[in-house]
């Protein structure tokens, strides 16, 4: 069975071909590498978001102000 070789897109063998779907190890090996490199990591990293004590602070501050007993 004729394979495409995913990193190099050259025409390789399924059968006794040790490092398919890759051509040869050395392209199983970029691939290996791509994948610790980071090239396909998933973001996951969340943007670190301040605590927002000081504003809940400020906006109770705020509230109290805006009360000015104007019954
Ligand atoms: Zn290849």
């Amino acid at each position: 069975m004729r394979i495409i070789c995913p990193i190099c897109k050259k025409v390789t063998t399924w059968e006794e071909n040790p490092a398919r779907p890759f051509c040869s190890p050395r392209c199983k090996l970029i691939d290996l590498g791509r994948w610790a490199g980071g090239q396909y990591r998933i973001p996951s990293e969340e943007p670190v978001q301040p605590s927002g004590t000081e504003e809940n602070k400020n906006d109770e501050k705020k509230n109290n102000d805006a009360e000015s007993h104007e019954k």
